[in-house]
């Protein structure tokens, strides 16, 4: 049965700055790419009118949309409402459940601090704002298993799972999307595909900045819950996955949950924590602050598939480039035909995932012209430019609205994914200081010495 499409979608936190730089931008979009009509209900406790949020949205425009279409902006700006009120307070959502009228489908979107996530959901179930409704919960879900789980028995108090969509953008992002289309809609792939062919797995996530600002926030989280947790890992499940039995969104999300659980929880040994020299003096940082801002890790996947298969993962600001990649390295040839060792990591399938454009790459090693039967590396290369792709917020607040929880995460999987990282959040491994600019502190190399080495993102 298809499901049922929203009829009018509230964005609590509309005067934030996740409104601001993503959300407003994406519905510009949503608006001129797929003719999206709803009303747009903002609540917020500034004080604001309908006119300043109107304003807001014009500057969010200019600054992260699509400034040459004026006429989808001016039509976002006509299906907006605003709602004033503390999310404390149940006269905030009496007035929203008016300003909604015949709405009987909205979809809820909370982009507020995490720790209103339940008082939120709260005042939407209380108010009769949760019927025939649903909600998009932000990230971080949770900052660990326990208050992962305290969530969800908040949220299920109010919404049933099939209507509580959990954001991670990374899985709205086209290129992560692509790894699993290019996994399963090609079958030459499938039979190297397993611990028999492919060497080691790794996955870097740099980024040539740093906390930009946002100390205050980072100090709360780290590497670990900020992009770990969730991007990485879903990341890995999308590597890792058996191939969906039928069809439909369950189907593909029951085959991650299992990657996530046979993933063994991590252990000390299995972790380095970094922080970039000069972290410490950023503003809303503490000069003691043990935060990482940089984690390398190593994760062992217990499956038939992936038995002994290092997958190692670095995540991390301030490093010498900004770019995530998957690189999957295969094994060597087993003979030396043309008398010559070929150099490991010569064999891989190479994924990048972002940020300014994605590609799909194959490394394989060919004859260098001339006399000589005397080989190179070469890339065989699939890029696509950033301008062709789909924004990820634009395409999850879309299948939100239509109902289609295929790229959200569920409740079972957000679990399981805590589950991983727990213990080293619980008892955190020794910090290392690094250099801004390098690849993170030397004691990472350790991880992936094993499999070869980390190699850096591609240039190209
Ligand atoms: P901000 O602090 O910028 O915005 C919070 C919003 O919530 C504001 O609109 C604020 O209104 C409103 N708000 C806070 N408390 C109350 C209250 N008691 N009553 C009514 N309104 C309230 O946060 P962000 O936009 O940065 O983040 C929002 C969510 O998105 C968070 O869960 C965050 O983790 C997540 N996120 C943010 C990202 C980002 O880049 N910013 C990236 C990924 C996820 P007012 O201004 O009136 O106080």
């Amino acid at each position: 049965m298809d499901a049922i499409e929203a009829d009018a979608l509230v964005l609590f936190g509309a005067t934030g700055d996740l409104a601001f730089r993503k959300i407003f931008p994406a519905l510009q979009a949503l608006v001129a790419r797929q003719g999206f009509a709803l009303p747009v209900v903002g609540v917020a406790r500034s004080g604001w009118s309908l006119e300043a949020l109107r304003e807001r949205l014009a500057a969010s425009i200019d600054a992260h949309g699509d400034r040459t279409d004026r006429a989808a902006a001016d039509r976002l700006s006509g299906l907006l409402r605003y709602v004033d009120g503390d999310y404390r307070e149940a006269g905030t959502y009496r007035r929203l459940r008016q300003a909604l009228g015949a709405a009987r489908h909205p979809l809820h979107y909370l982009a507020v601090p995490p720790s209103l996530f339940p008082t939120v959901i709260e005042g939407i179930g209380d108010s009769g704002c949760a019927a025939g409704a649903r909600v998009v919960v932000e990230k971080p879900f949770g900052r660990d298993l326990a208050s992962a789980q305290a969530l969800n028995r908040a949220a299920h108090r109010v919404f049933a799972e099939p209507s509580i969509f959990r954001i991670d953008h990374y899985l709205g992002k086209e290129s992560v999307q692509n790894l699993l289309f290019f996994r399963f809609a090609n079958a030459f792939l499938e039979p190297l595909w397993n611990r028999d062919h492919v060497e080691a797995i790794h996955v870097t996530m740099a980024e040539a900045f740093g906390v930009e600002g946002r100390g205050r926030f980072y100090e709360e989280v780290g590497a670990i819950r900020d992009v770990i947790q969730n991007h990485l890992l879903q990341v890995v499940a999308h590597l890792a996955m058996e191939p969906p039995v039928g069809e439909g969104a369950e189907a593909l999300r029951d085959e991650k949950v299992k990657v996530f659980r046979g993933i063994r929880p991590l252990a000390v040994a299995d972790v380095v924590r970094g922080q970039y020299a000069g972290y410490r003096a950023e503003d809303g940082v503490a000069p003691d602050s043990q935060v990482e801002t940089f984690a390398a890790l190593r994760l062992h996947l217990d499956s038939w598939r992936w038995a002994g298969v290092p997958i190692v993962l670095r995540a991390g600001k301030r490093l010498a480039s900004t770019a995530t990649e998957v690189q999957v390295f295969l094994k060597r040839p087993p003979q030396q035909v043309f008398g010559e060792a070929v150099p490991p990591q010569s064999n891989y399938f190479r994924f990048r995932l972002g940020p300014d454009r994605m590609a799909i790459a194959i490394g394989a090693r060919t004859k260098r012209s001339g006399a000589g039967m005397v080989g190179e590396d070469v890339e065989l290369l699939v890029c696509n430019e950033r301008g062709l792709q789909m924004g990820a917020y634009e395409r999850l607040i879309g299948d939100a609205a239509r109902g289609d929880p295929t790229l959200f995460a569920r409740e079972d999987g957000v679990e399981a994914a805590w589950r991983i990282v727990d213990p080293v959040l619980a008892a955190p491994a020794p910090l290392h200081p690094y250099a801004p600019g390098s690849w993170g502190p030397a004691e990472a190399d350790a991880l992936a010495l094993a499999s070869g080495g980390w190699r850096a993102p591609h240039r190209g």
